[in-house]
């Protein structure tokens, strides 16, 4: 396998972007490691593109400052351009030239004195399409057209790769097929890359950390397992993985609700909250006050909402659910000390 260029750090420091009088980024500050891998997750039109697209150098901050490994790249006073930042870029869309060949498209990616080297050869081998150098862009599946955007992007050596929702393109099965031979062959590179997603589960998959973006901040970055044990807000809570929101009373390190008494994972928490649930932490049984109110069936196991009165939880059961619509069942709280938030601390 042809190495990557050594991966390179990125650092974004205070970075504020506004187009006409709309502020879009707000003070954003990251810091990815060399060798990591990023995924910006966020709701659409949140700011991740116009990051990105900062931190490649299509774009210009007003404030704040881009640093590549430990070359400032853009700032107050410097201006470093996209080609000479050692940042590859992969766009949502592939950007191939539909009059180019697989080659061709390959070699645009590269400084002209390269072009007809062995970087070519060597970057379609990397992604699996060697041979494939003179077909025609729309003579290959949605997956290799994938891949030659990739081996564009990888042919230069950068240091960092940027994709910008790179697989948005492909139906759902090809999607994850995809996904897990990209994301591995960049692990074996061991480079740094930033994937831009508005997906949660692609979010998870992809990043070694998430930074999870909402009206222009970042509202929380940190491994995937943490943010959805440990979200920092009700709003992170809500947008990673699936999630009800109980009224509840905190009584001692308890919170009384619907369902009986939830042991928290705060003890610093008094009056009225609202409890986090996630569904693998319920358990159904028969017979109770909740009104099964719908049930999917997924195969490997199977979704039933339940209607507890405040809210309407979605409970995770095996494959037979055992129950029906319109069943009387009981909600019970089976997890460790839940998530619960203050009602009145509803800032991202
Ligand atoms: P999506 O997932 O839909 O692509 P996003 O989180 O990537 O969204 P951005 O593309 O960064 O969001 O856009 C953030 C906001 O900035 C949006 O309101 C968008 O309309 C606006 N915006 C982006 N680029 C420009 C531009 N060149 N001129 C004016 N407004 C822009």
């Amino acid at each position: 396998m042809t190495p990557a260029a050594t991966a390179r750090s990125v650092t974004i420091e205070g970075v504020h972007k506004r187009f006409d009088i709309d502020p879009v980024l707000e003070d954003i500050s990251l810091h990815i490691e060399p060798g990591e891998a990023l995924a910006l997750l966020g709701p659409s039109g949140c700011g991740k593109t116009t990051l990105l697209r900062i931190i490649a150098g299509l774009e210009r901050p007003d404030a704040g400052s881009v640093t590549v490994a430990d070359r400032v790249v853009a700032a107050d006073q410097t201006w470093v351009p996209p080609e000479q930042r050692s940042i590859g870029l992969v766009f949502q869309d592939w950007a191939l030239f539909p009059h180019l060949s697989v080659a061709k498209n390959v070699a645009y990616g590269l400084p002209r004195r390269e072009r007809s080297g062995p970087r070519v050869a060597e970057a379609l081998q990397l992604v699996g399409l060697g041979g494939l150098d003179d077909r025609m862009p729309d003579t290959l599946s949605g997956g290799q057209q994938q891949r030659v955007a990739l081996a564009r992007a990888l042919a230069p050596r950068p240091g960092v790769l940027l994709l910008d929702e790179p697989f948005s393109n492909l139906d759902t099965a090809l999607r994850v097929e995809v996904r897990a031979e990209v994301h591995r062959l960049l692990l074996d590179l061991g480079i740094t890359a930033i994937y831009v997603t508005h997906d949660q589960e692609e979010a998870f998959v992809l990043g070694d950390r998430v930074a999870v973006m909402h009206d222009g901040h970042i509202a929380q970055a940190a491994p995937p397992s943490e943010l959805y044990t440990a979200p920092a807000s009700r709003w992170v809570a809500g947008f990673v993985g699936g999630a009800a929101f109980l009224p509840g009373e905190v009584v001692g390190s308890q919170a009384e609700s619907a369902i009986g008494a939830i042991p928290l994972q705060r003890q610093d928490l008094h009056g009225p909250v609202e409890v986090l649930l996630r569904p693998e932490q319920l358990r159904l049984s028969h017979g109770g006050a909740g009104e099964v109110v719908q049930v999917e069936y997924y195969g490997h196991d199977s979704m039933v909402f339940v209607d507890v009165g405040p809210a309407i939880l979605s409970v995770r059961t095996g494959a037979e659910p055992g129950v029906v619509r319109g069943d009387q069942v009981a909600v019970h709280y089976g997890g460790n000390g839940a998530v619960a938030f203050a009602l009145e601390a509803e800032t991202p």
